[in-house]
């Protein structure tokens, strides 16, 4: 493997908004924005961890100081201005990580920077990624700078915890929400990595990996190359299964497989054998639930596009939600989450879950006599 690939998060950084995936609604936004020169003072870009709002706002400040804007908007990524950026070069973008610089000193030395014209440019951007673990006081001396920056001054405001941010800061900034990218953009950007670096890898395994990133592109790819590091230029199903310590689908379909055929005694065997290949109850208990909303998903066409897996596992999903009726599947949910609640106070948190487990097995006759006993109240 060469050295080179170990960071495809770095290497494949996109350099235009357009190589941006998943965030089309606000590149496109601030692309128009930049055509139209109708540009706000200050922005908040708000989403969860690893989803391109730091990426987005370097490419942001390189496309608005290009000398040679392009007609759609995007920097041109050949004069000057855009060559330094690219190098990390440009006196014009000062990036501060409130997360480890929070103090009333570090917003100063910031705010210093302000007052200094861009260097060969028309403008000098500010970004401040975290910018909710900034503290009270460094907080009130930024907001004087956001209430009256000089012309030239782009503020561009990144956090993952909007609801933490002032009032005040909020009702200056141009707010862009980024959304959670979905498993299938993660996936076909993973496939065109892996093509590009002549890396073996089948789609369910990079689906698998996609899932796992549960919607951030950055830990997906972090993800990929430590799975590349440590298993080579193929990478395999079963071994991608193994090394991020997934409980794979067929492990589910199998148990709910055994629940429906009130096999009590297979589902305890499989725990067994779960609990035996390392994986802790909680990440289990979460699965099984986390698989039966997915058969309550596929059990209707509406609600179908909801599933984000290939054509082939949804069909499967399909196929054994025909199996159980909705009530059915309310029970089994309803059995799990009163064992996650035991399980924070009992000793024997094994046995909670096998109990679970059996529960569930059981459950249809439950229900037969229930709906049998209510008929007989009825005709009493
Ligand atoms: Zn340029």
């Amino acid at each position: 493997m060469s050295e080179a690939f170990i960071v495809s998060a770095r290497k494949y950084r996109p350099q235009r908004f357009d190589e941006v995936v998943g965030q089309e609604a606000t590149t496109q936004t601030l692309k128009n924005a930049i055509r139209n020169k109708q540009l706000a003072h200050s922005f908040l870009f708000t989403g969860s961890r690893g989803i391109g709002k730091t990426t987005i706002a370097r490419i942001f400040a390189k496309t608005i100081n290009c000398k040679e804007l392009q007609a759609d908007g995007e920097a041109c990524n050949q004069c000057d201005a855009c060559l330094s950026f690219n190098r990390n070069a440009s006196f014009n973008i000062i990036e501060l990580d409130a997360a480890s610089k929070n103090s009333v000193d570090d917003i100063r030395d910031l705010i210093e920077q302000v007052q200094y014209a861009p260097q060969n440019a028309e403008y000098k951007v500010f970004i401040i990624d975290e910018v909710h673990m900034l503290s009270p006081s460094a907080f009130n001396a930024f907001l004087k700078t956001l209430e009256e920056p000089p012309s030239y001054a782009k503020f561009i405001l990144a956090t993952t915890e909007k609801h933490k941010i002032l009032p005040t800061i909020l009702s200056r900034c141009q707010i862009y929400d980024f959304k959670r990218i979905s498993i299938e953009d993660i996936q076909k950007h993973l496939k065109k990595i892996a093509d590009k670096e002549s890396i073996e890898a089948d789609d369910n395994s990079l689906n698998l990996i996609a899932q796992k990133a549960d919607g951030g592109l950055r830990d997906a790819l972090s993800m990929f190359d430590r799975l590349v590091s440590m298993n080579g230029q193929k990478l395999e199903y079963t071994t991608v299964v193994k090394s991020l310590n997934i409980l794979d689908h067929v492990v589910y379909f199998q148990f709910i497989e055994q629940i429906v055929n009130e096999k009590s005694d297979g589902v305890l065997l499989q725990l067994n054998e779960v609990l035996s290949n390392g994986f802790d109850l909680e990440v289990f208990l979460s699965g099984l639930a986390e698989h039966i909303r997915h058969l309550w998903v596929a059990k209707k066409e509406t609600t179908l596009s909801l599933l984000e897996f290939n054509a082939e596992v949804k069909s499967q999903f399909v196929a054994q939600s025909k199996e159980l009726d909705e009530a059915y599947m309310l029970n089994l949910l309803q059995i799990i989450s009163e064992c996650e609640v035991q399980m924070k106070t009992t000793r024997n948190r094994r046995l909670a879950v096998e109990l679970a487990l059996l529960k569930m097995c059981y459950t249809k006759k439950l229900m037969q006599t229930s709906w049998t006993e209510l008929g007989e109240k009825k005709k009493i």
